[in-house]
This record gives structure tokens, C-alpha cells and sequence, in this order.
């Protein structure tokens, strides 16, 4: 088995690593999977694997004896790997362009150059189909690899011409056994294990990053405030809410987790709470409400991200939203 110090997704990992050991690669791969699952970062292992100069199945490790080529890569500056990503919510046109004319060049130090295009579905369609060209008639040389969250976004075109490797969340032991490793106290890496749903990249980003908590901590105390709020409360909200597109999708989710563990403080069965570290208030809430207000609650709130997914107009679906949040019996 091979060694890529990744967490999780040993299949994709020996699917990879088998193909890079027989020289069978294909001239592009579509990582998809829910966002921060470890798309890109599997893709980086996987240019490194085909790149490295010992010509093994696995990158070099550790920043001491990797070969110099890995050693660039880790530090984003070997000149025969590109990653592309939106700039400004999109992929453009122009960025395909100066792909194209990089991927038409030989290589300047091994055999392959690879790209890594993240998010594929952020590409404009003038993007998509310039990049589609590219996909259909590849130089010899050129390595294509590309991620995708929404793989029905994809174009169906795109799809057929990729390799699909297609992650799963990683376990929650994995990932526990992760932030332990990188120092995080067992309550702490309990917490965040929950919170993360499976997607290793939100995890360590949480930990490596404590705002990111705060901002969850936030998300869940506006939702307690609006649901006491009234109605221009609740739509200044939604509005503003709107308005950070970026936004929507990880407070949302976090209101979801609010509500499924006030539902299962209801229903007995407090173990399997995700929000460890707010039991408390999550007890007083649960008194606060009936059991069909929250069913109402989460059932209006995967509606909405539902809607939202849909491209219905995300300030009228959160207005909806806001407006019909449960008012609690006792406040
Ligand atoms: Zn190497």
C-alpha cells in the first residue's frame, strides 16, 4: 500500500498510485466529492507521484531528504504544475487560454505537466468549452487534473473525457485521529470530528484556524437571536445573509446541525448530539420548542438550500426561510 500521507481514500490512493507505478495515466482526472473533502489535495499528492524524480508509486515525504522536484512542488513554485482556480467566483476564459498556451509548450524539466483546475463547475460556459478542446485533443505531454463538488454541474462532455474519482467523507475515527496527531486536545478533536460531517479539509482548517469556530459560534447565536426577532429582524437578516453568497451554504448547514440536535435531545437520545460543546443550551432549547417545530425547522431549511442549489433567488428563499423560523414557546 502506498504511502501519500493522505487521511482517508485509500482506494483512490492505490487506484493512483498503481497507475503511476505501470506509466498508465490517463490524460485527465475529475476528483469530485462534497467541498473540502480532500479533492485538491489529493490531486497534489497525485501530480507529486507522477512527478517525483525517484520514479516510485508514492511522493517523497517530509521537507528533509524529498528530491528536489517535490520540494518545489510543496512550495508552489515547480514550473511544470499549474493550479488554476476561480479568480472573482469564476473560471475565465482568459485563464483557460493562458492554460492552453502553457500545455502547448514541452515541459521544462521531467516528461508531464500537470494542471490541477479547481472547481470546475465555477467555469464560464465560453471557459468550459475552451477547456473542452484542450480535454479532446491533449499534447502527449499534458496531465489534467480537475475537481468538481457538483459533479451534475459538470458538462456532460467534460465528464466523459475524465478519469472520475469520485471521495467519500473520510471516517469520523480517521479524522479524529488526525487532529490528535496534529496536537488537537481529545475534546477539542471530538468537536470538531462532529462538525466536519467527514470533510477532513474542514477539520484541520478549523483547527489551524480558530476564527473559523468563532464564526460558527456566531452563525448558531444569529440564529438563536433571530428566532426571537421579529419580522424586519428576520428579513434584514436574510437580507444581508443574501448578500455573502459564499456564506449561505456553511451557516445554513450549521443551523441544520442546531436543529437536529435540539431534535435529538427531544427524542432521547442526547449521545449523538453534534454541537459537544453547547449541551446546555441545546437542553434549554429543546424544552423551548415542540418536536414538529423543529421537523418544520430542518424541513424548511433543507428545502431552502435545495432551492438555493436550484438557483432560485437566493434573497426570496431566505426571506421564506427567516420568516418561517419557529418562535420558541417560553422565551
Ligand atoms: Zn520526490
Amino acid at each position: 500500500m502506498s504511502n501519500w500521507s493522505i487521511i482517508g481514500h485509500e482506494w483512490a490512493v492505490n487506484l493512483l498510485a498503481q497507475s503511476v507505478a505501470n506509466g498508465r495515466l490517463s490524460h485527465a482526472y475529475l476528483f469530485t466529492g462534497p467541498a473540502q473533502v480532500g479533492k485538491t489535495t489529493l490531486a497534489r499528492a497525485f501530480a507529486q507521484a507522477i512527478l517525483c524524480e525517484r520514479g516510485s508509486d508514492e511522493p517523497c515525504h517530509g521537507a528533509d531528504d524529498a528530491c528536489r522536484t517535490c520540494q518545489r512542488v510543496a512550495q508552489g513554485r515547480y514550473p511544470d504544475l499549474q493550479i488554476i482556480a476561480a479568480e472573482k467566483n469564476t473560471i475565465q476564459i482568459e485563464q483557460v487560454r493562458v492554460l492552453q498556451s502553457d500545455a502547448a509548450l514541452s515541459p521544462l524539466e521531467g516528461r508531464f505537466k500537470v494542471f490541477i483546475i479547481r472547481e470546475i463547475e465555477r467555469a464560464t460556459p465560453p471557459a468550459a468549452n475552451a477547456l473542452l478542446k484542450t480535454l479532446e485533443e491533449p499534447p502527449p505531454h499534458v496531465i489534467l487534473l480537475l475537481t468538481s463538488h457538483r459533479r451534475d454541474l459538470a458538462l456532460p462532455t467534460v465528464l466523459s473525457r475524465c478519469q472520475i474519482v469520485g471521495l467519500r467523507p473520510a471516517s469520523l475515527e480517521q479524522i479524529q485521529g488526525a487532529l490528535e496527531t496534529r496536537g488537537a486536545a481529545p475534546e477539542q478533536a471530538e468537536l470538531l470530528t462532529r462538525l466536519s460531517s467527514g470533510r477532513v479539509g474542514w477539520a484541520l482548517d478549523a483547527l489551524a484556524h480558530p476564527e473559523l469556530m468563532q464564526t460558527r459560534g456566531r452563525h448558531i447565536d444569529e440564529l438563536l437571536a433571530l428566532t426571537t426577532d421579529g419580522a424586519s429582524g428576520r428579513l434584514g437578516y436574510a437580507e444581508s445573509l443574501s448578500r455573502h453568497t459564499d456564506a449561505i451554504e456553511e451557516t445554513l448547514g450549521q443551523w441544520a446541525t442546531w436543529w437536529r440536535d435540539v431534535l435529538l435531545i427531544q427524542s432521547g437520545n442526547p449521545d449523538g448530539v453534534i454541537n459537544l460543546d453547547r449541551r446546555v443550551q441545546l437542553t434549554q432549547q429543546a424544552l423551548l420548542y415542540r418536536p414538529e417545530q423543529v421537523e418544520g425547522a430542518l424541513a424548511d431549511l433543507m428545502q431552502t438550500v435545495h432551492r438555493i442549489k436550484a438557483n432560485v433567488n437566493a434573497r426570496l428563499a431566505l426571506d421564506v426561510l427567516a420568516l418561517r423560523l419557529p418562535k420558541p414557546a417560553v422565551a
